[in-house]
């Protein structure tokens, strides 16, 4: 049986009406015959059947035994980090989510957890900054928004010879196109808002571990903090996913295509995108994922907000919107958007330049996507002429 085969018919047929929708059930509480005595829920922020019946789905798909729904990709970051105690350190891949970034150094630190931040694409260099406290290794593969593909595998050996567990952000690739638990991963999170949900129209988050053990767990953590994701809006995550296969497909022939037309405009310098052959771990990239994903970005020679502004402002299709993985194309500038809490000189080390521009690449037809970029280097262009002589006047 194919993937697309098995991730449509996860999706349960109703046992008591025969449904072929999954039932939402809103409700807060469930009836007991006796105390303690139940049909396996007692009450809606310990469990849910809709809420469970993703949290089945997801683990299915990303191979793992248990998996927990969240309010958001958030919520599923917090509970991960709860796991950890005072004195306790984690190993972070630089370029991290910025909200991971701001979860970690400004709620997390406070508590006693250390966070040290390493380029993860070189495997050694995770390898040198572990230290005898390093419990949790935090990678995203790719990264956002610079793109950066990091070894699963070969930082998977060395988190099991250090004792410690590896936590890998799979918001960009999906469980479509990676499966990090397969390559020895302990943890996987998602932000379901992007590819799971795929529709712009939700925030969830989802955890999944490879062993059972771990998974309880992080039941223990969500039942005792709360940040369950809500009936409907599990339903509407589990719908996305049923057209999972089919959208990833089409954002990453359609990313590819943007990709290589960006490679040969004389208006950029850099282009992101792990398809590509000029990509620092296209290979690594290669090996451990089944396609490239959606998300595209880069750079303008004239390396400057100004002259990014004046291009995220002038496309058509692309709207200019935080979040990625919908079916419309959205195009943001991580500098004054995404990234703004992280600090100037940080956010520039880590590859985020000033022009740095990002694209959530939609299902539109990629002719028309090319030619609202085209038209956009054009207006940026002329706002650029115009500009420039009353500089040196
Ligand atoms: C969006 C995102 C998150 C956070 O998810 P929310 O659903 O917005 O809370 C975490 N990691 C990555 C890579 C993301 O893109």
């Amino acid at each position: 049986m194919s993937n697309a085969t098995q991730l449509i018919h996860s999706i349960p047929v109703d046992a008591l009406t025969g449904a072929i929708s999954v039932p939402i059930y809103q409700t807060s509480t469930f009836v007991q015959e006796a105390p303690g005595v139940n049909k396996g829920y007692d009450y809606a922020r310990s469990n849910n059947p809709t809420r469970a019946t993703l949290e089945t789905i997801i683990a299915q798909l990303e191979k793992g035994s248990v998996g927990v729904a969240f309010g958001s990709g958030l919520a599923a970051i917090d509970a991960v980090v709860k796991l950890l105690k005072a004195g306790d350190e984690i190993l972070a891949v630089d370029d991290i989510y910025g909200g991971a970034f701001r979860l970690f150094t400004h709620i997390y630190e406070k508590f006693g957890i250390k966070i040290n931040y390493v380029d993860t694409t070189n495997a050694e260099n995770v390898f040198n900054a572990i230290t005898p406290n390093t419990k949790l290794i935090w990678l995203e593969t790719p990264t956002n928004p610079t793109l950066k593909v990091s070894d699963i595998e070969a930082i998977a050996k060395i988190a099991k010879a250090n004792s410690c567990l590896l936590c890998v952000d799979n918001t960009f690739a999906s469980p479509a196109l990676q499966q990090p638990l397969s390559l020895g991963a302990d943890i996987v999170i998602h932000s379901a808002t992007k590819y799971l949900g795929g529709h712009s129209d939700l925030i969830a988050g989802l955890v999944v571990t490879k062993e059972k053990e771990l998974g309880e767990k992080i039941k223990f953590i969500q039942n005792a903090s709360g940040a369950i994701l809500a009936p409907f809006d599990s339903w509407l995550v589990i719908r996305g996913i049923e057209t999972l296969h089919l959208r990833v497909q089409q954002h990453c022939r359609n990313a590819q295509a943007v990709a290589e037309f960006l490679e040969t405009h004389p208006a950029v310098d850099k282009v992101y995108y792990p398809g590509l052959k000029t990509h620092l771990n296209h290979n690594i990239a290669k090996k451990q994922s089944k396609g490239f994903g959606g998300i595209v970005s880069f750079t303008l020679k004239n390396n400057t907000e100004a002259a990014a502004t004046a291009f995220v402002t002038s496309t058509n299709y692309f709207k200019l919107a935080e979040s990625l993985g919908g079916v419309k194309s959205l195009l943001c500038h991580p500098a004054q958007m995404t990234h703004k809490s992280i600090p100037a000189e940080k956010r520039r080390a880590s590859g985020v330049a000033d022009s740095l521009i990002r694209l959530s690449v939609g299902l539109e037809d990629v002719q028309d996507l090319i030619t609202d970029l085209e038209q956009a280097f054009k207006k940026q262009q002329k706002e650029k002429q115009v500009f420039e002589p009353s500089i040196s006047a």
